[in-house]
Parts: C-alpha cells; structure tokens; sequence
C-alpha cells in the first residue's frame, strides 16, 4: 500500500512547514486527490489515521513522537479528472482512463486529475502576529512522488 509512503512524506512536508511557521500542532490537513490518481481516498485516510494516531502510546514511531498532528482532521478533496481532446479542443471531464470527446468522439489525452498533493494545512501558531490562533498555508503544492499511470 504505496498511500503509507504517500502520507509518510506528506507528513515530512507539514513537519517542516510546521517549524518554519513556529506552529505547534497541527489541527486540520486539506488533501487534493485527483480522480485518476494513483491513491485512494480511502486507504490515505486509514493511512493517517495510522501514522498520526498511534494506538497505544508507546506504540508512537518518531512521526508522531511530539504530538504535532495528534487529533488533526484531514480534509480529503476528490478532483474529477480532465481530459482535452487533441482533434477539437474541447475540455471534458473523464472518469476512467479512456474516455471520448463528446463533441468529436476522439480518445481525449488527459491534462489533469493524476496528481496527489498536499493544498493547505490550519495549525496552531502561539503569539501569532495579530493573536490569531490559526494560520492558513497554501503553499505546498508538492506532488509526494505519486507514482503516476
Ligand atoms: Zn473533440
């Protein structure tokens, strides 16, 4: 189950942004999952689950060590893929692999909805510039090394 692997590096990812924002805990994570992608929703949610919720305490691996993502939500957002068709120009959404232009029954080539990343994250940053308790990330547009089709 690569999503293990996907979720692992995600949470790399926050744990930096985490420090480089002074955040403490981390309370809401926002993942964008494309629906040709490689992971499913399903299994990167048990994924985190297991990696930020440990069972038994002594049972916490170095990820979840310092309670960083201890409690946080995770937002899952599944992204209908995209497809153009490469005769025609028109844009259409696809659900599998193969699908037809509407307009000219051409093989559309897809232009997005295989990625995995990681859009935003909400943690809590003690003595925020204007006290507030929860900062907004938008950055980390990272693709974890999805393994594409
Ligand atoms: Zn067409």
């Amino acid at each position: 189950m690569h999503e293990l692997a996907l979720v692992d590096q995600m949470i790399r990812i926050l744990r930096t942004k985490a420090r480089e924002h002074g955040a403490t805990r981390i309370t809401r994570v926002r993942v964008v999952v494309g629906g040709l992608s490689c992971a499913s929703p399903w299994a990167l949610r048990f994924a985190f689950e297991a990696l930020t919720r440990p069972q038994r305490p002594e049972a916490a691996g170095p990820l979840q060590a310092d309670g960083l993502l201890a409690g946080a939500a995770l937002d899952i957002v599944e992204r209908p893929a995209v497809a153009r068709c490469p005769r025609c120009g028109q844009e259409f959404p696809l659900d599998e692999a193969m699908a037809a232009c509407p307009r000219c029954g051409s093989a559309g080539k897809v232009i997005s909805g295989t990625e995995v990343y990681l859009e935003s994250f909400e943690a809590e940053v003690p003595e925020g510039p204007e006290g507030t308790p929860k900062d907004q990330v938008e950055e980390p547009k990272e693709d974890p090394a999805c393994l594409r089709r």
